[in-house]
This record gives structure tokens, C-alpha cells and sequence, in this order.
């Protein structure tokens, strides 16, 4: 069963950094290590030290360096966010619209106005909640997250960054810089579907993403990527399913053999907000209907 949230109180008292530069920021992490924290906008970290989850001695924002906020796009090298960049502004980005139209639709799947203008995607993903909206459409986009603070920084695929709920790959002296995605692959498509039990507001009790890549009549599914949230301890790529697709003629029984076996791969549990049968059915009906729905756009 889910664990019951404990009482928000009041933030016992914090030393608040607001540093200008990456290397500031860098140079408070190795002071404090593990009695600091990286705050991005902070929609999930306050609650949490509110309900005394988390309990640093220092907060570092990110907001006011400069360097972390931008959306570029190149060519040969696909798109990079910075890790400052809010939800908002990669909701109104014409070029991530665009290049990129299955993160915008799950972006304008989290949450209120409100928490988009502060949200970060880094901090949705640092967070590490299996229903996290960014990471499955991101997974399927093959992502990367760029990492720095200790050495020459790492690169690591979306997919391999989460290590269970609240935890990642990274350690206490690191962040995410930027997250990157390579370039937009021509003919491809997507779709992130998300069931929650309130239509605003909510979290997802399951969230589907696929990208598929079809032939020019759409009858061969070339390529195609599959990735579930709110099913298992991570979000996860669902490789099985995506197997009785790839390199197949298209029709409704492979999809339908395809969303079933997504189903079986996922490993939900049993919480107050749907039963882990529950979940496996849903996961069937989003997987097939977001390959139909992937099929039938331009
Ligand atoms: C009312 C409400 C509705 C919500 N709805 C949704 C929803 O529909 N879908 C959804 O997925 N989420 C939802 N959320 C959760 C939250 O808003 C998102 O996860 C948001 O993207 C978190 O970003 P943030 O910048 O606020 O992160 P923060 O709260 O600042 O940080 C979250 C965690 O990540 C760490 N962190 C942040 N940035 C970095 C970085 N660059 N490097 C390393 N660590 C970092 C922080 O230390 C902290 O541990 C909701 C929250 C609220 C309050």
C-alpha cells in the first residue's frame, strides 16, 4: 500500500545559496555534499522538507544562473535543455512543438499553469517518481541527461538514470546540467498518453509513450520505442512489447498482441490510487491506443 504523507510544518530553518554561476554552484555542492540540496523550482522539494522527507541544511537554487536556462537545437546534434529552463518554456516552444511534439503533450499533461511557470524538467526527473510525466516520452526520445561535478561530467540515457523511487544515478556532489535529445528522426512519431483518476491536477496511474518510425504506406513498423510510467519502481521501456512490433507488417492483432504483452512486461503494485490489475489493463488499453494514435499522425 501507499505510505501515508506525513503533516506539512513549517521549513525549519535553511541557509539559502542563490548563486550566478555553474562554478559557484560546483563549489557550494562539495562544501556541503550531502547537507545541501540542488532547488530547481522547488514544487517537489518543499513539500517534501515541509513533511520533514528531506531535511538539508542548505538549499541551492539554480533559477538565477543564466547558463542553465536555454532551448537550442542544432542539426547534426538534436536538442539540448537547460536544466533551469521551466515547464512553461518548453510548453511554448515552438521549435521543441515542432522537433519534438510528444514532449509538449506531456508536459501540458503536468500539472497547473502555475507549477509549469516554476517546475523544471530536471527536477521532475531528479525527483525520481515512477509517474514521473517527462521521463517516459523522453525515454522513447532517447534522452540523455548531461551530468556534472565530479571530473569531466558523464552523459547518461534517460532510461538508466533512475535506480528506484527517490533514487538515481547521481551522487551528492553532482547535477544535471542540461538534458539532451538527439536530432528529430524524419518520419517518426509520438505519443504520451496519461490515465489519472481527476482530469487536472493529478499524477498519472499510468502513462504510456510511444514513438514509432513507419514505412512510407504505414503498413511496416520500421522502428519503434515504448516506455511506461507508474508501473514498476522506475519508469521503463517496455522491450518485449516493442519486439512484436519492429520490422512487422502493421495490424490490429499485432497491436493488439503488442499492448498485451507491454502489459504483462509492467510490474505495478497495489496503491490507493488503482490495484495493480487495474494498472495492467490500463497499460494495455494506452499502449494500443497510443500506437493507433502515432499511426494517424502526419
Ligand atoms: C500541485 C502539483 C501538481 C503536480 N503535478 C504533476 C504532474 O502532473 N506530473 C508530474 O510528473 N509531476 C507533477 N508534480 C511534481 C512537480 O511539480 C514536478 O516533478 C516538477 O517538474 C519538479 O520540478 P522542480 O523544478 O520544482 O523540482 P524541485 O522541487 O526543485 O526538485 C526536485 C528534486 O530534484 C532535485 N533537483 C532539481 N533540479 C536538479 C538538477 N538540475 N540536478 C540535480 N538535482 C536536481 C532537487 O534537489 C529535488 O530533490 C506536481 C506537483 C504539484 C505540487
Amino acid at each position: 500500500m501507499a505510505k501515508r504523507l506525513g503533516r506539512l510544518r513549517r521549513l525549519p530553518e535553511i541557509e539559502y545559496f542563490f548563486p550566478k554561476t555553474l562554478k559557484e554552484v560546483l563549489s557550494l555542492l562539495k562544501k556541503y555534499n550531502r547537507q545541501a540540496r540542488v532547488f530547481a523550482g522547488g514544487t517537489d522539494l518543499l513539500p517534501k522538507m515541509k513533511r520533514r522527507e528531506v531535511v538539508p541544511k542548505y538549499l541551492i537554487d539554480l533559477s538565477g544562473i543564466p547558463n542553465l536556462k536555454f532551448i537550442k537545437y542544432e542539426k547534426d546534434k538534436g536538442l539540448r535543455i537547460g536544466a533551469a529552463t521551466t515547464l512553461s518554456e518548453i510548453l511554448e516552444s515552438s521549435l521543441v512543438k515542432r522537433r519534438y511534439p510528444i514532449l509538449t503533450e506531456a508536459i501540458s499533461q503536468m500539472a497547473s499553469t502555475q507549477i509549469r511557470n516554476i517546475g523544471t524538467i530536471a527536477g521532475n526527473l531528479c525527483n525520481a517518481v515512477p509517474s514521473a510525466d517527462s521521463a517516459p516520452p523522453l525515454i522513447v526520445l532517447k534522452g540523455q541527461l548531461k551530468i556534472v561535478g565530479r571530473g569531466k561530467g558523464r552523459t547518461v540515457l534517460v532510461e538508466d538514470f533512475f535506480k528506484g523511487p527517490d533514487r538515481t544515478v547521481l551522487d551528492s556532489n553532482e547535477l544535471v546540467s542540461e538534458i539532451q535529445m538527439p536530432p528529430s528522426i524524419a518520419g517518426a512519431r509520438g505519443t504520451y498518453l496519461k490515465h489519472t483518476l481527476r482530469r487536472e491536477m493529478d499524477l498519472a496511474i499510468v502513462g504510456v509513450a510511444v514513438c514509432l518510425v513507419p514505412d512510407s504506406k504505414k503498413e511496416i513498423c520500421k522502428e519503434i520505442k515504448i516506455a511506461l510510467g507508474a508501473v514498476a519502481p522506475i519508469p521503463m521501456r517496455a522491450k518485449k512489447a516493442e519486439e512484436v512490433l519492429r520490422g512487422k507488417q502493421l495490424n490490429d492483432d499485432l497491436i493488439e498482441s503488442a499492448a498485451k504483452m507491454a502489459s504483462e512486461e509492467s510490474k505495478p503494485i497495489d496503491d490507493i490510487r488503482g490495484s495493480a490489475e487495474y494498472r495492467m489493463e490500463i497499460v494495455r488499453s494506452l499502449t494500443k491506443r497510443a500506437i493507433k494514435q502515432s499511426l494517424e499522425k502526419v
